[in-house]
């Protein structure tokens, strides 16, 4: 395997303050590179300060948008120590996402050592307050200076870092979520299981649309019929129906989240029932109604559990268990991020080492 090769910024920059953190507005000193030719395969892996890119303007990304990306976090521990929450589960995606997108195939070993060797490098990055992280972006892209249709021959694999703050600084606060009937965000068929730029292009209207009308997220319904529960904004969700946790299946249209994933192994480790079927709007919203839908959270990486409190159409709100986080999701809080963080056993075995 290459070696990856290690290029020391000779300027590191000044940390801000991490009380002060937003999501993806601060960068580390040094990000991970290396390219692609159909002839030679992967080159050139390396960590290098963090910079911008020089591509020419026919690159097909900016073109026909060949790219995907990953999204994971650098936790540090109560004893200083630093660590990943699943990161194979993320390789392991991104590959499915390019295989999709006819990008190529990244060896998930080289991989790996990329996200350990730069989460090193500038782990005095990783913050150290309270439910603030070092937030991992890896991504790759086509770099083709032609403008023909057709696969990438040439593409550019990156990992960036950025330190955030915790996603609920009030602490765990149920959102409102605006029920989207004209655009849609996947079809079978189509890309949404893959983790590509493209698929939030699309769906970036209708969030503008929901938040500028005071929702968090919009409600993804399935692109044919518009029956079907599919997704909460760029996360999954979940719904406690009586004493079972619902959420839509993986049919090709739902990204198959890790915190989903984790959630549903969680919830089996304490004997709760987990169901992955077709959901239907109209079974929700009769079961919010009918008292049924006793909570409803979204899920993912970011937030990690974040709770619904209602969900409206232009003309109709449904509220949820009194607009308040549900016992389920805090509980479900609680258990993911006291093991992101360290703070108890990772008796599943989910928590990689990094420094
Ligand atoms: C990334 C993502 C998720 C959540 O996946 P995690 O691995 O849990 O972060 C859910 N939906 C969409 C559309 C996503 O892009």
């Amino acid at each position: 395997m290459a070696e990856i090769r290690i290029e020391k910024t000779a300027h590191p920059k000044e940390k801000p303050d991490s009380g002060n953190l937003s999501f993806g507005k601060y960068f580390t000193d040094h990000m991970f590179v290396m390219n692609y030719e159909k002839d030679k395969g992967w080159f050139d892996p390396r960590i290098v300060p963090f910079a911008p890119f020089e591509i020419s303007p026919a690159a097909m990304v900016l073109h026909y948008a060949p790219e995907v990306f990953e999204g994971l976090k650098a936790y540090r521990r109560p004893d200083g120590s630093v660590q990943l929450f699943r990161p194979q589960e993320n390789i392991a995606r991104m590959n499915r996402s390019a295989e999709r997108m006819c990008l190529p195939q990244i060896d998930p070993e080289l991989f790996m050592e990329a996200l350990l060797a730069l989460v090193r490098t500038d782990s005095d990055w990783v913050p150290a307050g309270e439910d603030t992280t070092l937030y991992i972006r890896p991504f790759l892209f086509a770099t083709d200076p032609k403008l023909g249709v057709h696969a990438p021959s040439m593409c550019t694999f990156a990992i960036i870092l950025s330190p955030v703050g915790p996603y609920f600084p009030e602490g765990v606060n149920p959102v409102k979520i605006f029920i989207e009937k004209e655009d849609v965000r996947a079809v079978r068929g189509g890309t949404g299981f893959a983790k590509c730029g493209g698929n939030y292009a699309g769906s970036l209207r209708a969030g503008e649309r929901a938040e500028a009308n005071g929702f968090a997220q919009v409600l993804w319904l399935d692109g044919v019929e518009k029956k079907y529960v599919e997704e909460g904004g760029g996360m999954n969700i979940m719904f406690k129906i009586k004493d079972k946790v619902v959420t839509p299946a993986l049919l090709g249209t739902v990204l198959p989240g890790i915190t989903r994933k984790s959630v549903i192994e969680m919830l089996k480790s304490w004997n709760i029932e987990v169901e992955e079927r077709l959901v239907t709007l109209e079974e929700i919203l009769t079961g919010i109604k009918n008292g049924d839908v006793e909570e409803a959270w979204c899920c993912g990486t970011a937030a990690v559990i974040s709770p619904i409190g209602e969900f409206a159409t232009e003309d109709e709100q449904y509220t949820i268990g009194g607009f308040k986080s549900g016992p389920l999701a805090l509980k479900l809080y609680h258990a993911l991020t006291d093991l992101q963080f360290g703070r108890t056993e990772d008796s599943f075995g989910w928590t990689v080492r990094v420094a």
